[in-house]
């Protein structure tokens, strides 16, 4: 499953082909992603019009067009997109096809379906419901520490949990918030309520550096073909924590632990962390 960073990265990748071209017609050659796609919708709002940016909100795509519509895209578990400039067959799973006015295209492909085509109508971001809810954008830059730590400040639940849920924070993986927590030496079953508010400007930075690494890293490969499942994002990461059980930690040898919270796989330096 496309991570944060890999999505972050094939935004980056989308903003070289994309702005300053039209929209001229979209095919939906298969409706059934993991919400139906409103091809009416998307013909009504999108086409006929040109693509100025592309933003990211936790793991969608928002790709802005004039008139202020927007395509949003999630590409679940399997999703990817592709920019194609040379005529090219479709393959059984490209789901929706975006015809450009210089003769490229966008294709959405998605084997297993989970993904999501939609489009919002000017104004209708902030009720759609999909973005409503979502919790803090780790890298936005008026993000603050302060308001992490007056929002957790009364729980009791593990402070691994807390950054794992979308809710509290996006685009926080099992591996980065285990890497994150090693880096900013806070135990990973430490009741979020007991992280003192001068932790919490750390535990940020962290995440931050975690994150901002990753997307260096899954930088660097993608080309006209952009996908969500190569060799992108953690796959690329030098991990200091995660998957490191019995093995010594990097920054004093103790010996990493592995406990199971929430039925995932924790690892942690006992002596680091607390
Ligand atoms: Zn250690």
């Amino acid at each position: 499953m496309p991570e944060l960073p890999e999505i972050e990265t094939i935004r980056h990748a989308l903003l070289k082909h994309l702005p300053g071209k039209r929209i001229d017609k979209i095919l939906v050659r298969d409706a059934r992603l993991r919400w139906p796609v409103d091809e009416n919708k998307l013909n009504q709002l999108l086409v006929g019009n040109e693509v100025t940016t592309i933003d990211r909100r936790s793991k969608y795509l928002l790709v802005r067009l004039q008139k202020e519509s927007t395509l949003i895209l999630h590409l679940g578990m399997s999703g990817q997109l592709l920019y194609i400039t040379e005529s090219r067959p479709f393959e059984k799973h490209d789901h929706v096809i975006f015809y450009l006015d210089d003769a490229t295209e966008l294709r959405f492909r998605d084997p297993r379906r989970f993904g999501m085509v939609d489009a919002i109508a000017p104004g209708g971001e902030a009720d759609y419901p999909r973005l409503a809810k979502l919790g803090a954008e780790p890298l936005d830059e008026s993000l603050q520490a302060k308001a992490l730590y007056e929002r957790a400040k009364k729980l009791t639940r593990p402070i691994k949990n807390l950054l794992m849920d979308a809710n509290f924070i996006v685009g926080v993986g099992n591996i980065y918030a285990n890497e994150s927590l090693f880096y900013a030496g806070i135990r990973p079953d430490k009741p979020a309520g007991d992280i003192a508010a001068k932790q919490w400007p750390v535990l940020l930075d962290c995440i931050q550096n975690v994150l901002t690494e990753a997307i260096k890293k899954g930088g660097t490969t993608l080309n006209d073909f952009v996908n969500s499942n190569g060799e992108g994002g953690y796959f690329q990461l030098e991990l200091a924590v995660y998957g490191r059980v019995e093995e010594p930690c990097l920054k004093c040898g103790a010996t990493i632990q592995r406990i199971v919270q929430t039925g995932r796989s924790t690892f942690f330096c006992p002596t680091c962390q607390r």
